[in-house]
């Protein structure tokens, strides 16, 4: 039942795509968790659900708040919303096939610490604590990154990103 009254109150959110500004600012910490942060985090992963995403950053949605929404992984049935999260531990590196829904059409391999450790708050103000592999790993470093106005391509050599940002360009004009 409440299952289904949270999908009643969902609402889908419109994704900031690059070059938009939100993109670029440095989320502020979450100072309480209370309905409204809730709520945004409810229709945040039905956005992300609606655009067939893995995870989602609130700067994304254009709030400009520490909060990140991930995708049930593995195990684990429920999507994942991390508040304020904060990176303890990082060890090893790898490199993997990214994509993002605000840069659409982009994609790139992008090398990062393999494995990490995190602690945030969930949305009842408990801290969590995760220490993982993989591609949760991955979805949670890219979705902090946006955290920090930091997208993925910055983080590919320059010769591909300026490759990157000429056909993104181009794209641009054509639509307009
Ligand atoms: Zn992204």
């Amino acid at each position: 039942m409440l299952v289904l009254c949270n999908i009643w109150l969902m609402s889908k959110l419109t994704i900031k795509i690059y070059p938009d500004k939100i993109l670029r600012q440095k989320s502020g910490r979450v100072r309480k968790i209370d309905g409204p942060l809730r709520q945004l985090a409810s229709d945040m992963i039905e956005t992300m659900r609606h655009a067939n995403g893995v995870g989602l950053a609130a700067p994304q949605v254009g709030e400009t708040k520490r909060i990140i929404v991930i995708e049930a992984v593995e195990n684990n049935p429920l999507p994942l919303v991390l508040v304020n999260p904060n990176l303890l531990k990082r060890r090893g590196r790898s490199s993997f096939c990214e994509g993002c829904l605000s840069v659409p059409e982009v994609t790139s391999e992008v090398a990062r610490p393999e494995f990490i450790a995190v602690e945030a708050l969930d949305l009842k103000g408990e801290v969590l604590k995760i220490e993982t592999g993989g591609l949760l790993a991955r979805i949670i470093q890219h979705e902090m990154d946006h955290l920090n106005g930091i997208l993925f391509i910055d983080r590919i050599g320059f010769l591909k990103r300026k490759k990157i940002t000429k056909t993104i360009s181009s794209k641009v004009c054509m639509e307009l």
